[in-house]
């Protein structure tokens, strides 16, 4: 039996964790599931999952939570603290499934308790990858990572690695906007932003794949996991998800890690790792794909991944501002204050505006995230919808 939490168990990942978990019931129990305001919905799963605890990270949330929990043997606990102690609780593997910034003390609280964690929660190697990395050494934590590029990546790195690896290729679906010309984005809503063609996400990440802001975000993960140097990660697009990232090596062998654009197939990985599970992934099927495509990124319509690959250049707090602003800019658009093509420039100019010293711990980081989403806020202010 696996001890298991899942942070973020009411999200998109959270829910496909759940459902791998729910099919071999006798191998894992599941201590804490958490959830940030949907208490209907992190209540059912507690109970389905007989978990010990279930958390909100709204303390507003924690009477209702309780009343819903009532006549069970459920602890309910709400606020952030309770979250973090909730990763505390010494699972032998925890999903850290937030999304954004509010998942960094959460998964430093899981990397403490030296288990296995299951990352999915890009944003907090991309804000503080150093300090994390740093972490999961010292407490003796393994960090699997659950994002589909990375998951691939590390399938595909031998024992030769890194020093053989002459580059990591992630590929990218360039998402719903792939062929939209320049002037049509103007127009872009947040309804056809998240309609993503492959791939079933959260609102944030649906719009990170639309603005390709997700694949610059993914190159500062890779620099983190994968410790080949920034200047041999390369992004292919490839628009039917089929190969979820390569690697090729000095030799010329390139290996690649194919399958069904389906977050249970990386999640099913990293909860058996080293071994492997049964899913109910639809299979693959390349007779029918027939053929396979792929073209190079477009840095003018997508001008994120190039403030992205900018940020991972020049290292420091760079990462850390982009992604703050990158949240409030694409908060502000999923509430139709800021235009699509807007989110890139308030990320560009919080990072004309505002440029830290690198952080060395948690705290540092979290206090640049604070004041690059004030410089990031004043920004939104100033758009004209
Ligand atoms: P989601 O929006 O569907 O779910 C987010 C989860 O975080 C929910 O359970 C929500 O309740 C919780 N949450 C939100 N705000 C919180 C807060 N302030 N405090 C505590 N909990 C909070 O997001 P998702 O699509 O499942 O993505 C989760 C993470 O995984 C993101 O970092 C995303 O980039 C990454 N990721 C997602 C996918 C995917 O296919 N969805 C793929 C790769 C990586
Ligand atoms: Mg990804």
């Amino acid at each position: 039996m696996k001890t298991v939490t899942i942070l973020g168990a009411t999200g998109s990942v959270g829910g496909s964790t759940l459902d791998l978990i729910e099919r071999a019931p006798e191998a894992f129990e599941v201590l804490a599931l958490t959830a940030n305001r949907d208490v209907e919905k992190l209540a059912a799963a507690a109970i389905r999952t007989n978990a010990r605890r279930a958390v909100v990270a709204d303390a507003d949330c924690l009477e209702s939570l309780r009343a819903a929990l009532a006549g069970t043997r459920i602890e309910a606990a709400g606020g952030a603290d309770a979250v973090c102690d909730a990763a505390r609780m010494g699972a032998d593997w925890t999903m850290a499934a937030i999304v954004g910034t509010a998942g960094l003390k959460p998964v430093m609280a899981a990397l403490e308790g030296g288990g296995t964690i299951a990352l999915a929660n890009k944003e907090s190697l991309v804000s503080a990858g150093a300090v994390m990395m740093a972490a999961a050494q010292r407490y003796g934590a393994t960090l699997l990572p659950v994002d589909s590029e990375h998951n691939a990546v590390f399938q595909c790195l031998d024992r030769s690695a890194p020093k053989a690896v002459r580059r990591i290729i992630l590929t990218a679906s360039g998402g719903p906007f792939r062929q939209t010309p320049l002037e049509g984005m103007q127009t872009i809503t947040p309804a056809q932003a998240v309609a993503h063609p492959n791939w079933s996400m959260g609102a944030k990440i649906s719009v990170d794949s639309a603005t390709m802001m997700n694949k610059g975000l993914e190159l500062i993960e890779a620099f983190h996991l994968f410790p080949v140097g920034a200047d041999r990660l390369d992004v292919l697009v490839h628009a039917q998800s089929v190969i979820h990232s390569m690697v090729e090596y000095v030799d010329g062998s390139v290996l690649a890690q194919l399958g069904t654009p389906d977050m249970r197939t990386p999640i099913a990985y990293a909860l058996a790792w080293p071994e492997r599970m049964e899913t109910p992934c639809e299979r693959l099927d390349l007779a029918k794909i027939g053929k396979l495509e792929f073209e190079d990124p477009d840095y003018v319509r997508f001008p994120a991944l190039r403030l992205a690959r900018e940020a991972l250049a020049a290292g420091g707090a760079r990462p850390a501002v982009l992604n703050a602003a990158n949240e409030v800019a694409v908060a502000g658009f999923l509430s139709g204050a800021v235009k699509f093509l807007e989110i890139a420039a308030i990320v560009a100019d919080t990072l004309d505006r505002y440029d830290p010293a690198a952080p060395e711990t948690l705290d540092a980081v979290l206090a640049i995230d604070a004041e690059a989403r004030r410089y990031a806020v004043e920004r939104v202010k100033d758009c004209v919808v």
